[in-house]
């Protein structure tokens, strides 16, 4: 397939806004799609080369890519330069910039997506000396051959950020009507933007089933192969893999006690809120592997986690989720996430930091156990499980804990408790609730008290004065709507230290954007969107100064959230609707 069909599915999607429209799109590509260019079609659909749970990383720096513009087009990287500061997107300088070259050469290929795809995926498997020039190499080699409109693509794939709106509700609907839609009858009407079904619950079973194949998997390619060749009986035999990690599930907030209940029902489940970072941990035989909430392999970071998890539960094979909390090892008191993050990242003087910052695995869940898969079964049935399978070790391994009850007066108890011994605040449960991966439902959610944050990603700054002038010091926050857009909703100042040793400070921050800066004017900077803080505020405003219509007032910066969440999981806009409504009351 050429690559050039691709792109101009992708000139489809990005000019619709069209949840519907855009599945459309996609399952009459995968309809046409052959079984070998399927896996591949799955990945780039979303700008990928590797899937979810896969770590391998392209690595190309905008630097980078503006050196392989400027071989390619023959113009000055300086030019090249200047014109990205303008847009604020390399792929679109690549597209006028190679417009205006002169003719192509004669030995030019027509770029398949095979092609691309490989000397792409070749990227992130470069080590050692070289690297840059061989990266600069790959790239430049399918600039050249690209036309104007591929290379825009070529050059938004390797900056991972597609900006087609495609996203995983889109992929998977579109699995279920390129393959299924005989076993339904499915029209989609463009006009009125809605969909005729002849048979929902048919739709739903197989709408279900890719959903479900997806959670075991955690791959797209796999589940379209699968759905394609097998059908959906296919589907329903897929499984959950020892070492490949799943999506985590995630929570909604509560404001209240009694909230807590009409989500999870009484009696519910409460448990301590750690504060500390998620660690999904999977074990067969002998090997053990510990990935973060956002599925990276952190397992050499945490060699104790290791040798706990091997000595304190029994059983062969299986995957357990977690908390990682940090502690003193003079007092025994529980440390805030921020002093035991620098684990996250250390490669070198491992078994030293974990001598200094040692954690407790506080265990709270089960997903899979001794060839069963758990996901199904209900929380309650899980939670028993774990009671026989983990031997407690407060300060190494315990189950987090925890407290059955159907009254409000009990949880406002357990809740001060779990505030007075350090921890953020407390969960709900639902005893009788699935494991969904990946999906906010109201399975499990999170109360902390009055005095909740909302988690905003930066996607702007400014330069400081006088003594902050090489840092960056006022940070534009926003939040993120349902299609995924960034909307701002404040900017923030204050929360951030002077000196790194008392905690985010200046120097930390603008280290981690200066690599997302994307444009430049005056002082102000703009910023890929991709860095996630914690911020508290005093109220919330309506406001015509940012695009989401609020604003935060006196915000102030609790805490960095990058390790552990993606700008996907920042506060959405419904949340922050739902706050200003509450606060009206
Ligand atoms: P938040 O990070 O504020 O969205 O809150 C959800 C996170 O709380 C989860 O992703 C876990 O990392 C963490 N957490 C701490 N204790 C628990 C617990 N007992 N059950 C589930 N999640 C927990």
């Amino acid at each position: 397939m050429k690559y050039l069909e691709l792109v101009k599915i992708y000139e489809e999607l990005e000019k619709t806004t069209k949840r519907l429209e855009k599945t459309e799109i996609i399952s009459k590509l995968l309809k046409k799609t052959s079984k070998e260019n399927l896996p591949i079609i799955m990945l780039l659909i979303e700008g990928r080369l590797f899937p979810n749970w896969d770590e391998r990383e392209i690595g190309v720096a905008s630097r980078l890519v503006i050196k392989t513009i400027s071989i390619a087009s023959g113009i000055d990287a300086f030019r090249v330069e200047n014109e990205w500061k303008k847009t604020g997107d390399l792929g679109l300088v690549a597209e006028n910039l190679i417009k205006t070259k002169k003719q192509r050469t004669l030995d030019f290929q027509e770029l398949t997506i095979k092609k691309v795809f490989t000397n792409l995926r070749k990227l992130a498997e470069l080590e050692g000396a070289g690297t840059v020039e061989r990266k600069v190499q790959l790239v430049a080699e399918l600039l050249t051959s690209a036309e104007a409109l591929e290379a825009k693509y070529i050059v938004r794939t390797v900056l991972q950020e597609l900006r087609v709106g495609v996203g995983e509700g889109s992929i998977r609907d579109a699995i279920g009507w390129a393959f299924f839609p005989s076993k339904f009858g499915l029209r989609y009407n463009k006009k009125e933007n809605k969909i005729e079904v002849d048979n929902l619950e048919e739709y739903n079973k197989y709408a279900n089933a890719v959903q479900k194949a997806f959670d075991v998997t955690n791959d797209f390619s796999v589940v379209a192969e699968t759905a394609k060749t097998k059908g959906i009986g296919g589907l329903n035999k897929m499984k959950l893999s020892v070492g490949i990690p799943i999506k985590v599930m995630l929570a909604l907030k509560v404001d209240n006690v009694e909230e807590g209940f009409e989500r999870c029902g009484r009696p519910a489940e409460v448990e301590y809120k750690y504060d500390g970072f998620r660690m999904q941990i999977h074990k067969k035989n002998d090997d053990v592997e510990i990935f973060t909430r956002r599925l990276e392999n952190v397992t050499n970071r945490f060699p104790e986690v290791v040798r706990c998890i091997k000595k304190y539960v029994k059983g062969k094979e299986f995957i357990i989720d977690s908390e990682a909390v940090g502690y003193s090892r003079k007092t025994g008191d529980y440390l805030p996430f921020q002093s035991i993050s620098q684990r996250i990242k250390r490669k070198y003087d491992i078994e030293r930091m974990s001598e200094e910052f040692p954690v407790e695995v506080n265990v709270f869940d089960v997903l899979y156990y001794e060839g069963k898969n758990m996901l199904n079964e209900p929380f309650k049935e899980r939670h028993s499980l774990l009671n026989k399978i983990i031997k407690k070790q407060p300060k190494e391994i315990i189950i987090a804990k925890s407290l059955t009850t159907s009254k409000n007066k009990d949880v406002e108890k357990f809740y001060k408790e779990a505030i007075h011994e350090g921890n953020e605040g407390i969960m709900f449960k639902k005893l009788d609730a699935p494991y969904k991966p990946g999906a906010r439902v109201g399975y499990m959610v999170k109360y902390k008290g009055q005095q909740e944050g909302v988690d905003a990603v930066i996607t702007r700054a400014e330069w400081g004065q006088g003594k902050r002038a090489n840092w960056l010091s006022s940070f534009t926050i926003a939040c993120i709507d349902e299609d995924g857009n960034f909307l701002e909703i404040g900017k923030v100042g204050t929360g951030i230290k002077e000196k790194t040793e008392e905690g985010v400070s200046f120097e930390e921050l603008t280290k981690l954007l200066n690599p997302l800066i994307t444009s430049e004017e005056g002082k102000e900077v703009k910023l890929k969107p991709q860095i996630v803080i914690e911020v508290e505020y005093e109220e919330i405003q309506k406001s015509p100064t940012y695009d989401s219509g609020f604003a935060l007032r006196f915000p102030r910066l609790i805490r960095l959230r990058n390790l552990d969440k993606k700008p996907k999981d920042a506060t959405s806009m419904d949340y922050i609707k739902k706050l200003y409504e509450k606060q009206k009351k």
